[in-house]
């Protein structure tokens, strides 16, 4: 049987083509799905680790793990991915990036006694894209895995948007924009909590939430994000 995509030629997230050749759920043509492939194999500047195993300048308490570095000014097919992500849906969804993040996550070894826990996106990130991507993620890992999403976080509203702020104000920001949902949080105790967002910048939002994690009796946290920004100053 041929693939229904053969009929209904669809756009690749990467070079912007129409061509019939996406895979169900896939997002890339055939050539930009080996640039994705190849980027993930990318070696860190810092420590000449490939990224999956990159853990420059992370906190220390938490395993952590990507599918790639993000440099805005440097264009590539992840690049546009995650710009996607933050900006407007996935044309089909996060369907491709959360299978992802589920064969990254069976990797480790961190789906025993596990809960996926996603970083709640701003209010206003959520509109610019439409739905919560981070959430999303969590959901389509949780069909990968069989893991459940425990929503045990909530975003709390600030008068300055975390974007606007130098990287010393944001450290500071992100112990405040973040608290347990109180009906939620106990989903996590005894549990490895997996913390679930888009990029990780300066790991500062990770840190918080997954110390709230810690603090509700989560028996450890790991962290887990599509891409991750090379500099401190990156602004996103
Ligand atoms: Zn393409
Ligand atoms: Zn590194």
């Amino acid at each position: 049987m041929r693939p229904l995509s053969l009929f209904y030629p669809t756009r690749c997230v990467g070079c912007g083509e129409k061509t019939a050749e996406i895979a169900p759920g896939g997002l890339f043509c055939p050539v930009c799905l080996e640039k994705w492939r190849a980027q993930k194999k990318e070696i860190c500047p810092e420590c000449g680790k490939r990224q999956s195993e990159c853990r420059c300048r992370f906190d220390p308490r938490f395993p952590y793990a990507h599918l790639i570095g993000y440099d805005p000014a440097v264009p590539g097919v992840g690049t546009t991915l995650l710009f996607r992500m933050k900006n407007k849906p996935l044309p089909r969804g996060t369907v491709f990036p959360a299978n992802e993040l589920a064969k990254l996550l069976l990797a480790r070894g961190w789906e025993e006694d596990a809960v996926l826990v996603f970083v709640p996106r701003a209010p206003y990130r959520r509109r610019q894209a439409g739905v919560d991507q981070a959430k999303e993620l969590c959901e389509g890992i949780a069909r990968e895995t069989g893991l459940e999403v425990v929503p045990a976080l909530k975003r709390v509203k600030l008068g300055k948007e975390q974007k606007y702020l130098s990287l010393k104000e944001r450290r500071e920001n992100a112990a405040a924009l973040y608290r347990p949902d109180p009906k939620k949080i106990a989903g996590v105790e005894g549990k490895r909590a997996i913390l679930v967002d888009d990029i990780v910048t300066t790991g500062s939002s990770a840190a918080v939430c997954g110390e709230i994690l810690l603090a509700a009796g989560a028996k450890s946290v790991a962290v887990l994000s599509v891409g991750r920004t090379g500099k401190e100053t990156e602004k996103i």
